[in-house]
């Protein structure tokens, strides 16, 4: 029975490993993909960027380069224009998405980030992360060769230093790692800001914009403001049922073992994040964190 029962698991786990890998060859290491006439998106492995061409220059955002080279990226705008890079926009400071900007640099990009992300990355430092030259408070416009982007601050949300960058004309917006196209939140959601992540939500659901370009590309599909209210629908239904689990005396593990919302088992990571959800949520119910 037990020889029966890994012998399995062992088939299960080849199977697998044979899907990441097919899934790994079909898919290659980056892409650049054309959303209108001046806007792109830079996908690198797991992470993705946007970036914006015009005459004047480009205005490149997050390097997605940790442990990795930034050439495939600097390639990438180089093989849509030659016009130099002027900016490098950092959506919030979390190294995964900032970390590798140097090569931006010397090419003479200026860098700009909200004024947290800059004091939280001069205080911790990270070898591989440049220093934002520029920061933001609550709002600036970037206007480069007849393109405006804003730069607005709504909040704590995934972070305390999450940029929206809105570009008014396109109807675009690009913001990072907390509104994920039909997906729950990552793990136990660190570094993120309840309740205050659902007020930022309501902001950028009233903001003019009709296509969102997130910091993973997600299951693919619709990319449009839908994806904002149903982040914001999943997050209060499961701060309700946290809040019901709590007021009802329920430890962490039966909160964990028994809250679900069938309306979101379809989303990725679904079985393997919610129960960090719910812990995050818990916390906040149960002791104010
Ligand atoms: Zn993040």
């Amino acid at each position: 029975m037990l020889r029966m029962h890994l012998a399995g698991t062992t088939a299960a786990l080849f199977a697998c490993t044979l899907a990441a890998q097919a899934q790994q060859a079909a898919s290659p290491p980056f892409a650049t993909t054309k959303v209108t006439d001046n806007v792109y998106i830079f996908r690198y492995g797991g992470h993705q960027s946007m970036f914006i061409v015009t005459p004047a220059g480009v205005i490149a955002t997050d390097p997605i380069s940790e442990r990795r080279p930034a050439k495939p990226y600097v390639d990438a705008i180089q093989a849509v224009t030659k016009a130099p890079i002027k900016y490098v926009v950092y959506s919030h400071s979390h190294f995964d998405h900032i970390a590798g900007g140097k090569p931006f640099k010397d090419l003479g990009a200026t860098f700009v980030a909200h004024k947290n992300a800059k004091a939280r990355i001069a205080a911790l430092k990270p070898d591989d992360v440049v220093i934002p030259d520029q920061v933001v408070d609550s709002k600036r416009n970037i206007t480069l060769g007849g393109t405006t982007l804003e730069l607005n601050y709504v909040g704590k949300n995934h972070s305390d230093n999450t940029l929206v960058m809105r570009l008014p004309k396109e109807k675009i917006i690009f913001t990072v790692d907390w509104i994920p196209i039909q997906g729950v939140q990552f793990r136990e959601m660190a570094d993120t800001y309840v309740p205050d992540i659902e007020e930022g939500l309501k902001k950028v659901i009233a903001m003019d914009w009709e296509t969102l370009i997130p910091g993973h590309p997600g299951p693919g599909g619709k990319q449009t403001t839908d994806n904002a209210r149903e982040q914001l629908a999943y997050l209060q239904d499961l701060s309700a049922a946290v809040k019901n689990a709590v007021n009802e005396n329920k430890s962490y593990a039966d909160a964990q073992k028994e809250i679900k919302l069938p309306k979101y088992e379809a989303w990725p990571n679904y079985n393997a994040f919610l129960p960090m959800n719910i812990e995050r949520y818990f916390d906040f119910w149960n002791r104010g964190i």
